[in-house]
């Protein structure tokens, strides 16, 4: 009986110890505890103890001992991991080691630290930043709408345009002194957001020149005189900025543009001068056909060693005014009907001089190392809110629709087939706005979230779409008939280019996410890789040898801590203060987070370089991480906003979806893992009492779809920030009054219909039934106004548009008076 008490504190005492990631000599001291004990009370026969006993003392005490650790352990394991660390490009370390690691590294630890999460304050706007949003761009709003832009301009308006510059819109990230806005990354990120809430092309025109791009190069790496020049006029919009790297045969692999540029010696404006012949193609390029300032990424090589030794000196960044010479831009591509400007451009032997490079010629080579330090921020703000504000546009005007539409003599959007995705949608929108809200509060705070940006980049532009497809399904025929009163139809057409650029999607998910997460969140791999690379052997030694023994202690950890909270319902959490109804959340996230680092572990461990090409593991491995942040967003959200239980439902249904769909990832990398003993310790680990989480419930979606169909200040908070026109006749303000008023009318109908039942007055086939209703004093006149317009509003909501035979081409013309060309207007004046 005693022997059978020591084994089982034994085993609880090992756990504690695995479970809190103790140091190696209280492991020594417990294990000596327990021999000692055993030998003591006579509780094993005395093979059993001697034989453990001259265990620790051979190996395990010398294992306390770094020097005596190294030479016994550590220094083998480093040659081993030196031969088989698959070798690294220098443009994948500096892709790799780009960013900051914040939350993410909480995430990959196995047990975040909730309270720094909760502690990040919310962000928020300056009085200047809200006055912005209130005026100038609820009157850019007002003045584009996405029909007239895409069929009677192709373009945005000459005035629109103009607004757009003489507001500041294209400097909102250049700093005051420059004469830019400097707005802070969650103001630009609200501008983005409201702006995609109504127009495709106004949001790109307006983002791309605040992301990734010339003004973004030019404030990090540009010299003082380039700033001086061109940040201003960038500010001002007397520069339209593109920047150019995708070339028709490198697009994802954009570090293997064959775009050249040969150090020689050339003439410029009469004078001999050191400098580049460039030749390039590029394609796709945002604002190209009408930017004056040409950004452009190629390979710079020095055959005639005129700046020293090396030949390939890399990736370079240069501007060059779109009117020099050889420069060939202007042409256009139709990118899904999409009317922003995009187009080729191409250049043959140009000569630009050496200080057109950003950041002069120090900067010759360093184009990738800048363009991979630059994506962070960008990608956190741009495609996230633009997908963000699209979707609030879009669930909006649904719910709406949802709710005016009858069929069967009832609200459509009370059918539980169509409750179904109007709950994804609005548990999709609560937790997009949560995580592109987080993410931008995140830059603000000086982070560049290298991974979390791929993150909300690839999620939130995914479920940008999937609302888009949810909203097509639910408006039927009212979203395919394109027409100033679709609103639905063109988000839906145009959405693949948000898949599709800033690092298209499925790459995304199955190398960048998990691939760069890995390596830079693990908080000892990226230090594995450094020692393993240091040339010095002493430091390589001490480096290595403590990075391998914590990254033991850590995966020890994490697979004892992965199955108790397994085995104990993830109970013995601690969780900070927040509201009761969300505190198991947190503990299930805190198993799953225990869970990902163990099975990240081991699948580095099992796979090594291989992973790199098992892109289905590594993406549903990404996943896991992907919706613990996501669920962070959300949960941070609930708490930040004062825990509003109105709103609880679409909060509930994010978390449970995001976690059925977490642990649909690792079941997929546990099915699907190569080794199956391995797979199955996985399981056992991971899942000891089966897998937990189920969909969530109808009666939830039944809740979050009720918040989408009504006016409520749930609703106005979902589709915060959104552009609401006030003008008549405007798609979406017709549905908005069309909601109303029928809410208004529903009462008055359903007394007349009971009085109709009851005999209290008739109609005959065609009669006006308000009317006669009326008539026998069953309602007011007043109430028959109020019937009559929901009906007229409702009339006009379920209308369609129609045209001309021609399809009203002749109609769509632009005034001659507006149809100036941008580009070629832009281009004489700068030049
Ligand atoms: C409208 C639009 C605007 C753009 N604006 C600009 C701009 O302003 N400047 C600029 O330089 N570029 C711009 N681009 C280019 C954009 O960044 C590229 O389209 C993008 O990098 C993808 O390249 P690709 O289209 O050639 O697709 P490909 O690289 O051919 O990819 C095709 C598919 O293969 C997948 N894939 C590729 N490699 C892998 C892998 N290893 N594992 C799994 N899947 C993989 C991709 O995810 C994608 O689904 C724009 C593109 C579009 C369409």
């Amino acid at each position: 009986m005693l022997t059978f008490v020591w084994s089982i504190a034994v085993l609880a005492g090992f756990l504690a110890l695995a479970y809190r990631n103790a140091p190696g000599w209280l492991w020594t001291g417990a294990i000596a505890l327990a021999l000692a004990i055993a030998w003591g009370a006579h509780l094993l026969a005395p093979p059993l103890v001697i034989l453990p006993a001259v265990m620790l003392v051979v190996l395990a005490i010398p294992l306390n001992f770094p020097p005596l650790r190294r030479a016994l352990v550590s220094d083998g394991v480093l040659g081993l991991f030196r031969k088989i660390l698959p070798a690294m490009t220098s443009t994948e370390r500096e892709a790799i080691e780009a960013g900051t690691v914040g939350w993410d590294g909480e995430l990959f630890s196995g047990r975040p630290d909730w309270k720094k999460l909760l502690a990040l304050p919310p962000p928020k706007l300056t009085v200047d930043e809200q006055h912005f949003l209130d005026h100038e761009c609820e009157e850019l709003c007002g003045m584009v709408s996405d029909w007239e832009t895409t069929n009677i301009y192709k373009d945005l308006p000459p005035p629109v345009w103009q607004f757009i510059k003489d507001k500041g819109f294209l400097g909102m990230i250049i700093p005051k002194e420059y004469g830019g806005l400097g707005f802070s990354a969650f103001a630009h990120s609200q501008v983005v957001a409201k702006l995609a809430s109504r127009c495709s092309a106004v949001v790109v025109t307006v983002m791309v020149p605040n992301s990734l791009g010339p003004g973004e190069l030019l404030r990090h790496y540009g010299t003082e005189e380039q700033k001086r020049h061109y940040l201003p006029r960038l500010a001002r919009g007397i520069e339209i900025p593109c920047f150019a790297l995708t070339n028709p045969h490198a697009g994802s692999d954009a570090a293997a543009i064959p775009d050249l540029g040969i150090v020689c010696r050339g003439e410029y404006q009469g004078r001999p001068t050191l400098g580049l012949k460039l030749t390039w193609d590029k394609r796709y390029i945002t604002l190209g056909p009408v930017a004056t300032l040409l950004g452009l990424a190629f390979r710079a090589f020095d055959p005639d060693h005129l700046l020293g030794d090396k030949e390939d000196l890399g990736i370079t960044c240069a501007l060059i005014p779109t009117h020099h010479p050889g420069v060939n831009i202007g042409r256009r591509h139709m990118p899904l009907n999409a009317v922003f400007q995009n187009g080729p451009n191409s250049g043959k032997d140009v000569f630009i001089p050496l200080d057109w490079v950003i950041g002069g010629q120090p900067m010759i080579g360093k184009g990738w190392r800048m363009l991979m330090e630059c994506l962070a921020a960008g990608r956190a703000i741009s495609l996230p809110s633009l997908s963000t504000g699209m979707s609030k546009l879009i669930v909006r005007a649904t719910g709406g629709y949802a709710r005016v539409r009858s069929q069967f003599k009832t609200p459509i959007g009370k059918f539980e087939g169509i409750e179904e995705p109007l709950s994804r949608m609005g548990g999709y929108l609560y937790s997009m706005d949560a995580t592109h809200k987080l993410i931008a509060g995140m830059v603000d705070l000086g982070e560049k979230p290298a991974v979390l940006s791929a993150i909300a980049k690839y999620h939130l532009t995914d479920r940008g779409r999937r609302i888009a497809i949810d909203a097509m399904d639910i408006a039927g025929g009212k979203g395919i008939c394109m027409g100033p009163s679709n609103f639905v139809g063109a988000a839906y057409m145009q959405v693949p280019v948000s898949i599709t650029v800033e690092g298209a999607n499925i790459l995304t998910r199955s190398l960048i996410i998990f691939g760069q997460g890995a390596i830079r969140c693990h908080p000892y791999v990226l230090k594995e890789m450094a020692a393993a690379n240091e040339s010095d052997a002493r430091t390589a030694s001490i480096a290595f040898d403590r990075a391998l023994f914590g990254h033991i202690g850590f995966l020890l950890s994490n697979f004892t801590r992965a199955f108790v909270l397994g085995m104990l319902g993830s109970h013995p959490v601690r969780v900070p203060d927040v509201a009761p109804e969300v505190r198991r959340y947190y503990q299930q996230l805190t198993r799953f987070s225990a869970a990902l680092a163990f099975l990240a572990d081991v699948s580095m461990g099992v796979l090594g370089g291989a992973l790199k090409r098992k892109e289905k593991l590594s993406a549903r491995l990404g996943d896991v991480l992907s919706y613990l942040f996501l669920c962070s967003a959300t949960l941070k959200r609930f708490e930040d906003e004062g825990r509003q239980t109105a709103d609880a439902p679409l909060m509930h249904w994010a978390i449970w979806d995001a976690m059925f769909r977490a642990q649909t990832a690792f079941e997929g990398v546990i099915s699907n893992f190569p080794n199956r003993l391995i797979a199955t310790l996985m399981r056992r680990t991971v899942f000891p009492l089966g897998r937990p989480y189920v969909v969530p419930s109808d009666k939830l979606g039944h809740e979050v779809a009720r918040l989408l169909i009504e006016p409520s200040a749930t609703r106005d908070r979902l589709t915060g920030g959104m552009y609401l026109s006030r003008a008549d006749g405007d798609a979406i303000r017709t549905i908005e009054s069309a909601v109303e008023a029928t809410l208004a009318a529903e009462p008055i109908e359903a007394r007349l219909r009971e009085a109709q039942k009851t005999g209290r007055f008739s109609v005959k086939p065609g009669d006006d039934r308000a009317a006669a209703a009326q008539a026998a004093n069953i309602i007011t006149a007043d109430e028959l106004a109020i019937v009559r317009k929901a009906t007229r509003l409702v009339d006009q909501v379920i209308r369609v548009d129609d045209f001309a035979q021609d399809l009203g081409i002749s109609e769509m013309r632009p005034p001659a008076s507006m149809a100036s060309s941008e580009g070629a207007v832009a281009r004489k004046a700068a030049a």
